[in-house]
């Protein structure tokens, strides 16, 4: 039920004391989670397809070969496969996200050395940006010690506007974001695996940190920086590590 209830804010802040005047003046960093934040190809996203499979083959009534069809294709079309079963088949997103994230994550996490040492040391304050379900990226975060570090979540539950799921790379959602964290573009940053979702934000007036992960789609041969990334690193600590991490 306590999901249920966090569903109806805009997004979940943790910290609500730091939303002061002076925030205005520092960095808002939005991770993005997933290969950004921890590795998820080894364990994690064979879970997380497995899930959705299963969770779209029960909610249609269809086997697995139609299921993984269908998944594919809304997966693409709309960014999120929920989103096509909430618009087509009338499904209840809560119980489909639910459904297709019902594993435990405290096993499968594999994080980065000193994580939370790394992220602390990053100057201005950090928001996670996410596609997937709240309670998963709750529970991740909490498994990489880093839960706390956060001034608020947005998740794939939080990014509705006009009725309508708008997960990233909409420029719409992330104009959105800031209004609500009281943030100019040009003082935000999106540190993201996903090059779509980088030049996204690009188009919102963000700045942008594209952490290569050779697992992450449409990633590969990508050996050059797109005009649209300001920063290119290998791992989150690659940026975490610099001195001072994007200038300007
Ligand atoms: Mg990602």
């Amino acid at each position: 039920m306590r999901a249920h209830r966090q569903l109806l804010r805009p997004a979940v802040r943790l910290r609500r004391s730091r939303q002061t005047a002076a925030a205005v003046s520092e960095r808002l960093w939005l991770f993005d989670l997933d290969n950004t934040l921890h590795d998820t190809s080894h364990a994690i996203f064979p879970r997380i397809d497995h899930g959705m499979t299963m969770a779209v083959a029960e909610a249609l009534n269809v086997d697995i070969d139609t299921a993984n069809r269908v998944r594919s294709l809304y997966w693409k079309r709309y960014g999120a496969t929920m989103i096509g079963m909430v618009k087509h088949h009338g499904v209840d997103p809560h119980a489909f996200l639910h459904r297709s994230h019902d594993f435990d994550v405290n096993s499968l996490v594999r994080a980065e050395k000193a994580l939370a040492y790394k992220l602390r040391r990053l100057p201005g304050r950090k928001v996670l940006l996410t596609n997937a379900p709240l309670g998963y990226a709750r529970a991740v975060l909490a498994r990489l010690g880093i839960l706390r570090l956060f001034d608020s979540l947005w998740a794939i539950e939080h990014m509705r506007l006009h009725g309508e799921f708008r997960p990233k790379p909409s420029a719409a959602l992330l104009r959105y974001v800031l209004a609500r964290e009281g943030v100019p573009a040009h003082r935000a940053v999106l540190v993201e695996d996903t090059l779509a979702n980088l030049r996204g934000a690009r188009r919102a007036g963000l700045r942008t940190v594209h952490v290569y992960h050779p697992g992450t789609p449409f990633s590969r041969g990508r050996s050059q920086r797109p005009a649209y990334v300001d920063l290119r690193v290998n791992s989150v600590s690659d940026l975490l590590l610099r001195r001072r991490p994007l200038r300007g």
